[in-house]
């Protein structure tokens, strides 16, 4: 068939300090084959699998832009109507097209725009008319909206986080959608939005039952594919919240019965499947009162992967004012710093300011007479499956702790941007990353215990610490009376 893919994808938070322009996808990555402008950038991306796997299964691919970033605020304007425009035109030239397979992110922003995929697919669906199948892969941290549904004939969210299968998501989307295109099958979509939002974690129970259940669930008659959306608690827009979507062979009724049944389990068990709140003093307690082995915490509220800065010092100050020993921190986003440690060279002592910069969410910087002991101008990292360059890095050691310093933010992946500074991990007693939950999927076999830590920050599970105006009422965490009638 002939296969039409593209790939926008950034996860805005509205809380974010950092702003977002076309500069930051030129940086990341940025592929636009119908501008001869294939631009590197510093990432082999997962999602942009599906043009490579349409292409596997011999189909015939035209494929527009493929452009992701890191997170951060919503997309300038204009930058974001560019690219949409883009794709949109790309698409008016290759039609006609049997079908149209996008890697969405499901959380983006623009200024002026508060469902980025909504409006994309509506201008996609106009474009293609209403009988070419349209699937979109989202992460599941993805607020869906009516405009999605209605306009994509099916769309998959990820359902493991860590995400670590986005590739198996991306062959189900290619498989409805071959069978559509076959006539084998007609996919109709059921949904629910549901009143809570939240960062669920599916390697603890009972959320990583939640999952087995909904893929058990796809194996049965008429169902084609089931999707959670956790949503993304970090937007301030009428659609936060985690949604069901449950897509059918044009069985409406049994859609809508499993995705109301879905909703009320997942509802149900909201308290359990919470992330932990752990104070920055109670997660230092337990790291204390720990068995032996190397405990990490992880700073979920400054987490770049989320939209933070990475730059935050609150930890940091707290290790030092304890005199924490045998102890590793990163990786902290200060390209100043960096420099410095650059110019000062390996080896060198010298009084430095880190982090603490890009907003009150940072705290305030830490001064302290550090010593160089690494510099990296390639630091990389797996994500997803993908070796990812970070780029320029700096190990610093003041005391007993080693801090990473980065030049691009980004977040903690795989234990590598310790390892490749010559920081032994083996020898740590606490380590400190900047990561919400996609650490996890590489430090678990290292970790002695992992403790999910709560301090200030742009993405903070503490919803009271955010100003929401627009947010859909009631809705819990926030509010005790949210109710979900299935
Ligand atoms: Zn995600």
């Amino acid at each position: 068939m002939r296969l039409f893919t593209g790939c926008f994808a950034h996860e805005s938070s509205g809380f974010s300090p950092i702003p977002t322009s076309i500069e930051n996808f030129r940086e990341a990555m940025l592929h636009r084959p119908s501008r001869s402008e294939i631009v590197e950038g510093r990432y082999n991306s997962i999602e942009c699998a599906l043009s490579a796997k349409g292409e596997e299964r011999g189909h015939e691919v035209v494929e527009s832009v493929g452009a992701v970033a890191m997170p951060s605020g919503p997309m300038v304007k204009a930058d974001y109507e560019s690219v949409r425009n883009e794709i949109v035109s790309d698409l008016k030239k290759a039609m006609p097209v049997d079908a149209i397979a996008v890697f969405l992110h499901g959380a983006q922003l623009g200024q002026g725009y508060d469902d980025c995929e909504g409006d994309l697919l509506a201008a996609l669906r106009a474009v293609a008319g209403p009988d070419v199948p349209i699937g979109v892969e989202i992460d599941l941290h993805g607020n869906v909206t009516q405009a999605m549904v209605d306009n994509a004939t099916l769309v998959i969210a990820c359902k493991e986080y860590p995400h670590s299968d986005f590739l198996e998501r991306a062959d189900e989307l290619l498989d409805v959608l071959e069978a559509a295109v076959a006539g084998r099958v007609r996919p109709v979509a059921s949904w629910r939005r549901l009143p809570m939002m939240g960062i669920f974690h599916t390697t603890r129970q009972p959320m990583r039952g939640m999952v087995d259940r909904i893929s058990a669930m796809e194996k049965e008659p008429g169902v084609l594919s089931v999707s959670i959306a956790h949503g993304f608690p970090w937007h301030d827009t009428p659609h936060t919240g985690a949604a069901v979507i449950v897509v059918t062979d044009n069985d409406r009724a049994l859609g809508d019965a499993l995705a109301a049944r879905i909703g009320a389990e997942l509802f149900a068990m909201r308290e359990d499947i919470a992330a932990p709140q752990t104070s920055l003093d109670e997660a230092f307690a337990e790291a204390a009162a720990a068995a032996d082995g190397l405990v990490i915490i992880a700073d979920t509220a400054d987490n770049a992967g989320g939209g933070a800065a990475s730059d935050s010092t609150f930890f940091l100050h707290e290790m030092i004012r304890r005199g924490t020993d045998r102890a590793a921190i990163g990786m902290i986003w200060d390209p100043v710093a960096v420099d410095l440690a650059f110019t000062a060279g390996v080896g060198a002592t010298l009084a430095m300011r880190i982090g603490g910069k890009t907003s009150p969410l940072s705290g305030v910087p830490v001064d302290a007479e550090v010593t160089v002991t690494a510099l990296n101008t390639k630091l990389s990292q797996v994500a997803f499956g993908y070796r990812r360059v970070v780029g320029r890095a700096a190990a610093l050691r003041t005391g007993g702790i080693d801090i990473v310093l980065i030049a691009h933010r980004e977040q903690v992946h795989s234990p590598d941007c310790f390892t490749e500074m010559g920081i032994d991990l083996s020898a740590k007693r606490l380590l400190v990353v900047k990561s919400a939950q996609h650490f996890h999927a590489r430090y678990s076999p290292l970790a002695s215990k992992i403790i999910y830590a709560v301090a200030p920050g742009a993405t903070s599970v503490d919803f009271t610490t955010f100003d929401y105006h627009r947010l859909p009422r009631p809705i819990w965490p926030l509010d005790a009376e949210a109710a979900f009638v299935a």
